[in-house]
């Protein structure tokens, strides 16, 4: 098991990546909107991890609560497992107390179910199953790469 990435709350991410960027040296390589979490994300690959800046796009996103009542910073940490389903099942036998008991898709094409904190001595846990590493996404060889639409308007 790896970790994936470290999530950081931002009030914004423009303003937190210049840290990462100017006094560490990392880049971005990517940045995101996940509507269905109503955040956008950027990634700092930092070795064979990344840091995940969160920034809010709507006032009743969860990264707009945790900043509002605890300021910025750490939110969460992912790990990588190979199938989240399998990760799931385990957790939820060993009494863990699941947020998702579903995978959701995250940033990057990921499958992802976050852990209640109550269950992991106080750390909001993401699991992270990366599809396309598997292999068994079917990528269209057509040119046209018209790939299905991510961001969907979350129900109002
Ligand atoms: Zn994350």
């Amino acid at each position: 098991m790896k970790i994936d990435h470290i999530g950081i709350a931002t009030r914004g991410i423009k303003e937190s990546a210049g840290f990462w960027r100017e006094a560490l040296g990392l880049e971005i390589t990517d940045t995101e909107e996940v509507a269905e979490q109503k955040v956008r994300v950027a990634m700092l690959p930092a070795g064979e991890a990344r840091i995940e800046l969160l920034e809010a796009v709507s006032a009743d996103s969860p990264i707009a609560k945790f900043v509002e009542r605890r300021g910025p910073g750490i939110h969460h940490i992912a790990v990588r497992v190979d199938d989240i389903r399998v990760a799931l099942a385990r957790l939820k036998e060993k009494g863990a107390r699941l947020i998702d008991e579903e995978p959701r898709a995250g940033a990057g094409g990921c499958l992802v179910a976050f852990v209640h904190p109550s269950s992991t001595g106080g750390v909001l846990l993401e699991l992270v199953e990366n599809r396309p590493a598997k292999g068994s996404e079917d990528v269209p060889g057509g040119s046209d790469s018209s790939s299905p639409k991510r961001l969907r308007v979350p129900g109002s």
